[in-house]
């Protein structure tokens, strides 16, 4: 179910400028899977532009993720500031349509944009969770890194692609 709070009522809008505010927190992530994100304290700012059958948007995306080190699972926050746009235009969604559009059913009048934002928040997102390697006043939590270290002399080296939770995984089942 839609969460109401990411909801943007459509009906009886005004042609021209309107403004949203959203707050993205821990517990946007509680009801979805996305094991890297721990935590969230995002501010989001909705500039939306309605014209006569089109609707664009402008996501103004700022502030921390929790996320864990990928090298020693250390817990850290990562600051985002993004800047996405959705645009929408109403019509019929099951015909084609430009790739970049979100055609709405004519009559729909309200807008989820929950699931954008999760999109959004998670391109936000560095591929890489190394923060000891550019930041010199974090330290990565030696024991575990260690744990992990040892665990890999008795292994195969991992592929890259494996993520440090798959190879706890397979501690655990071992
Ligand atoms: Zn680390």
């Amino acid at each position: 179910m839609a969460e109401r709070k990411f909801i943007i009522r459509l009906n009886g809008l005004p042609v021209g400028n309107h403004l949203y505010e959203f707050k993205v927190d821990n517990t946007f992530f509680d009801t979805r899977d996305y094991s890297d994100i721990k935590g969230a304290n995002v501010n989001v700012e909705v500039e939306l532009l309605k014209q006569n059958n089109l609707i664009n948007l402008t996501f103004n995306l700022s502030g921390t993720l929790s996320v864990l080190c990928d090298r020693c699972t250390k817990p850290y926050d990562v600051e985002i500031d993004s800047v996405e746009k959705m645009h929408l235009r109403f019509g019929n969604p099951d015909e084609p349509h430009a790739e970049d559009v979100f055609v709405l059913p004519h009559g729909e009048n309200e807008l989820d944009v929950s699931p954008p934002l999760y999109e959004f928040i998670a391109l936000a997102l560095p591929t890489r969770l190394v923060p000891c390697e550019e930041d010199e006043t974090f330290v990565c939590d030696e024991e575990t890194l260690n744990k992990l270290n040892n665990i890999s002399v008795d292994e195969p080296e991992p592929k890259p692609e494996t993520s440090i939770w798959d190879r706890l995984k397979n501690i655990n089942n071992n």
